[in-house]
């Protein structure tokens, strides 16, 4: 039996007759002679709201109760709409991760998949069951313990789920039509793809885009899994939405795809820490076994203080988001009371923003940079810290002009132009 992966992101199963609406295209499949695995999120907000929960409780919180209240949300989902996909005589059955067994990595809030196993569902679509409705975003460890995968998690699982049964396509419906050239709450000049090159569809994830979540597009890459992006507001068809696919497979492609932001970022700096080798070890070792996620990191250049003073200094500047500048500082702080470093000072700046440029055309053409600063520029916008790869130029910028910035690129770069 050919088989389908579909994904149901919150707010396509806000309330109960969302699911009602989702479920309805579940059966549409099924009528086509499909078998489906239903991977359904948390409802729109739930699961924010049990974050909250768990950090009003206790804000240096056991990782493996987060987990444990966090995937709830999933579970209540897949129950309903199990349930009513038997309302509309469609045989299905829901599943949390542990039943699978979603076999995960134990490291809670963002646990990795090892292992799904095919065994018990394959059993219920043996027994006559056409659709298993599998919660998403969550797992269990080696020690039996629930995990969860990081936010935006039931992508990830949706990925997983259609390499590892073979999946004819994995659709990701969702609350826009497809991906973007910016997130279309941005501008209404946002147009959207046909088709994005996982390459390309990887860097706008990571960069902020949410679309998607980054590691299911790793994922799908690694397992060469046909991954589209769809409305579940809408009807559709085989050719709706946007496919994620290898670059071969889009005609012509511009040198700038998209832009991505991301709002909640933050910029720490050490003023004056002793230029040194080893220095940037000490500082970024105790940053990453806190769990701090650096982003950008710039180091300027050394100066020498007072004459007499042979030493060297220099500012380290770095960026990570804004919900872990209290752990960097903690790590910061402790590194600097056990000796392995000094600093005149720890300065925070919790109101920027990262914007990016992407595309996979800025392998073979110049000016990319000058043209995304010279856009800014007329603007005013001030660019604090630059970093580039093969196929992204990111700045971080006030957030204030963030969404000003984004519509500026987009308009600089012609993105609204097929
Ligand atoms: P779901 O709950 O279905 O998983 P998400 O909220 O995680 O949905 O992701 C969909 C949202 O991603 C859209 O509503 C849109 O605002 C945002 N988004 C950001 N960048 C893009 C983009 N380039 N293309 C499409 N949507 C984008
Ligand atoms: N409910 C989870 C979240 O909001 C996972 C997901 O929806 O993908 O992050
Ligand atoms: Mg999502």
């Amino acid at each position: 039996m050919p088989l389908l992966v579909m994904k149901f992101g919150g707010t396509s199963v806000a309330d109960l007759a969302r699911i009602k609406n989702a479920a309805g295209k579940v059966k549409r499949e099924v009528e086509r002679g499909y078998d489906v695995i239903v991977i359904v999120s948390a409802m729109s907000g739930k699961t924010n709201e049990l974050v909250g929960w768990v950090e009003g409780t206790s804000p240096l919180y056991d990782a493996r109760e987060y987990d444990a209240v966090v995937s709830s949300g999933e579970n209540v989902t897949a129950g309903l709409m199990a349930l009513t996909l038997q309302e509309m005589d469609v045989p299905a059955r829901s599943w949390q991760g542990w039943q699978v067994p979603i076999q995960t990595t134990s490291a809670h809030a963002a646990a990795r998949f090892v292992d799904i196993p095919r065994a018990n569902i394959d059993a219920k679509f043996a027994e006559g069951f056409k659709v298993a409705v599998v919660a998403g975003f969550q797992g269990v460890s080696p020690e039996g313990r629930i995990t969860t995968l990081g936010r935006g998690g039931s992508d990830t699982t949706a990925v997983a789920f259609a390499a590892a049964f073979a999946a004819e396509r994995c659709d990701i419906y969702t609350d826009v039509d497809g991906v973007y050239t910016t997130d279309p709450r941005i501008t209404s000049k946002a147009r959207k793809l046909d088709r994005i090159a996982f390459e390309e569809m990887l860097e706008l994830a990571s960069l902020g885009a949410k679309v998607l979540q980054t590691r299911s597009v790793e994922l799908a890459m690694r397992y060469k899994v046909r991954l589209r992006v769809l409305s579940s507001f809408e009807d559709t068809d085989e050719n709706s939405g946007t496919l994620v696919c290898d670059e071969d497979e889009i005609m012509e492609s511009k040198v700038v795809s998209g832009v991505a932001y991301s709002r909640d970022e933050a910029k720490m700096t050490l003023v004056r820490v002793e230029d040194r080798p080893g220095i940037a070890a000490a500082i970024f070792g105790p940053l990453a076994d806190a769990g701090v996620n650096v982003d950008m990191i710039v180091q300027n250049i050394s100066e020498t203080d007072a004459p007499g003073d042979k030493r060297a200094y220099t500012d380290m500047t770095f960026s990570c988001p804004t919900n872990q500048v209290v752990r960097a500082r903690k790590a910061i702080e402790a590194a600097r009371d056990e000796g392995k470093f000094v600093y005149a000072d720890l300065v925070t700046d919790s109101d920027v923003a990262k914007l990016s440029v992407v595309g996979i055309g800025m392998r073979s053409h110049a000016g990319v940079a000058a043209r995304m600063f010279s856009a800014l520029a007329a603007e005013n916008v001030n660019i604090k810290v630059i970093t580039t790869s093969e196929i992204k130029i990111s700045v971080l910028i006030d957030r204030k002009y963030m969404e000003l910035a984004v519509q500026a690129l987009h308009d600089a770069f012609e993105l609204e132009k097929a």
